[in-house]
């Protein structure tokens, strides 16, 4: 149970690159990161305006003279203080996120990147190898893959209780972006020209979330090939689709499928994932992130409620409220954050045993998400059909 005692005995000098006033998601950056006190904002290039982002810095409480222009100038100037930054967030459009991740462990900071981590995976490879020789680390927000059920699906999956997983469902399937919303929502506009937001636009902005969550409760599954239609319903967003279905085959011989969509009507979110085994199936969704379904064949449904003594202790290391209450994104992203300090703190200080088994969305995680992006693209662009997974 997390109860507000700081996990560990420093706070990380913290930066962001974006996540501005009017950004989607530049608060919950900020308030999962400050939520345990494991990171302190105390500088930032929060906005591609320069004044703009000064003004919001400001607002923050943020020191104005700490408050940059542009990405160069806030490393460049915050490297030359004794009290600079250690580590940044970068929450801006993804054309920009290999060159801030890039720049930002040149400069010897830490990272938490927004997915997708970058445009391909020579770009992700660089990071990768690049935390290595730096000795830094980059996180990866995939939200909910913090939240304590994903995580009690895992120890499941991995006592056997499902048995052989043979089938695994995954969506994330919206209909927020049924009409060209984009004409007057600059939010959309960059998610829709290749030129920002690169080869996909559902695949890359939806499908990496459940995906990742997928990864993260069956971790010994690989993907051997997989199959990919795209489709753009609004035509102007052509080449980029706003809806596609993927079929996966893993190297155990289970299937799998993904329907992300951003033209799903009447649908909130509709991020799902079902894994089905031999014995048993489980089910959890992010419009009822409290529950996960536990489904035994020929047995009576069991939903099983966080909070709740019968979970997994990992599954109620990171409550913060008891069972009965809801806990949501934020709690799952403040989960991440409170794991991405201790894993930066684990690496300055050089603990291996600590990182060997610790989890959190790492760099890999980020270019598994980008390479299968890439193999989506390469399978739909040629006439979706099947390719080998590389
Ligand atoms: P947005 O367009 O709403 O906001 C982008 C912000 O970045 C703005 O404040 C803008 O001024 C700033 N910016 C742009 N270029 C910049 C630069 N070069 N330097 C400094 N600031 C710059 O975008 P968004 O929806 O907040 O998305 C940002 C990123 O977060 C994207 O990569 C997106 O995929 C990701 N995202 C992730 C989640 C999640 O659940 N993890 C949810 C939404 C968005």
């Amino acid at each position: 149970m997390i109860n507000g005692i700081k996990p560990l005995d420093r706070s990380l000098r913290w930066g962001m690159v974006g996540g501005g006033g009017t950004s989607q998601i530049g608060y919950i950056h900020r308030s999962s990161a400050q939520r345990d006190g494991t990171f302190t904002l105390v500088a930032g290039a929060f906005d591609i305006d320069a004044q703009r982002g000064k003004d919001f810095g400001r607002s923050l409480g943020v020191d104005e003279q700490r408050c940059y222009p542009d990405y160069q100038t806030f490393f460049a100037e915050e490297a030359k203080r004794p009290d600079g930054i250690e580590a940044v967030s970068v929450a801006t459009p993804n054309n920009t996120h290999f060159a801030i991740c890039r720049a930002a462990l040149e400069a010897g900071l830490h990272v938490v990147c927004e997915k997708p981590l970058c445009f391909n995976t020579e770009e992700a490879q660089i990071l990768e190898d690049l935390c290595a020789r730096q000795r830094k680390i980059i996180g990866v927000t995939y939200g909910y893959a913090g939240h304590q059920l994903i995580h009690q699906a895992r120890e499941m999956i991995a006592e056997g209780l499902l048995g052989d997983i043979r089938i695994i469902n995954m969506s994330f399937s919206h209909g927020f972006h049924a009409e060209a919303v984009e004409l007057d929502n600059p939010s959309t506009k960059w998610r829709v020209d290749p030129r920002f937001v690169g080869p996909g636009y559902v695949l890359g902005d939806l499908a990496t979330h459940p995906l990742f969550i997928a990864e993260t409760m069956a971790p010994e599954l690989n993907i051997k090939r997989l199959m990919c239609s795209r489709q753009s319903f609004v035509k102007s967003r052509a080449p980029l689709e706003d809806n596609a279905y993927v079929l996966m085959e893993y190297d155990n011989g289970a299937v799998g499928s993904m329907w992300c969509s951003a033209v799903n009507c009447g649908s909130m979110h509709g991020q799902k994932v079902r894994v089905i085994g031999s014995k048993a199936s489980i089910e959890w969704w992010d419009e009822q992130p409290n529950q996960l379904r536990y489904e035994i064949q020929g047995e009576p449904v069991r939903i099983l409620e966080r909070g709740m003594s019968y979970l997994h202790p990992r599954a109620l290391e990171e409550d913060r409220i008891g069972g009965g209450h809801p806990e949501g994104l934020f709690e799952a992203w403040s989960n991440l954050y409170r794991r991405f300090a201790i894993a930066m703190d684990a690496t300055d200080r050089g603990d291996a045993e600590l990182l060997e088994n610790f989890w959190y969305p790492d760099v890999h995680a980020g270019l598994m998400g980008v390479r299968w992006v890439e193999n989506c693209v390469r399978s739909a662009d040629s006439g979706a059909s099947w390719v080998e997974f590389s």
